[in-house]
């Protein structure tokens, strides 16, 4: 199997609480992987003000309505820019 960067159990819809495998039953680690791999559907899905880079600042484009768990069309990543 290649080697990719992905597809460690991390990132696999398999991992449990605690790092336990729920395929094999065993605690894994960020740098195994198998062939039971299975990608999570959603490696992140938190987009709202809270995780916006421009929440409380001069940048934010709706800053009357910003709040948690709101979200306009303006929203960034915090690692998206710097
Ligand atoms: S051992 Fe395999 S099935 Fe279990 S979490 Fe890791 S990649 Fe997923
Ligand atoms: S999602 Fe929109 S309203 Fe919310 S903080 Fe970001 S720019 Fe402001």
């Amino acid at each position: 199997m290649a080697i990719r960067l992905g597809n460690g159990c991390s990132n696999c819809a398999n991992l449990k609480d605690n790092n336990l495998c729920g395929i094999h039953g065993v605690k894994v680690t960020s740098s195994y992987t198998c062939d039971s791999f299975e990608m999570k559907a959603v490696l992140k899905d938190d987009r709202n003000c809270e995780t916006c880079l421009r929440y409380e600042t001069s940048d934010c484009s709706n800053p009357q309505k910003a709040a948690p768990h709101m979200l306009c069309s303006h929203w960034a990543p915090q690692t998206g820019m710097a």
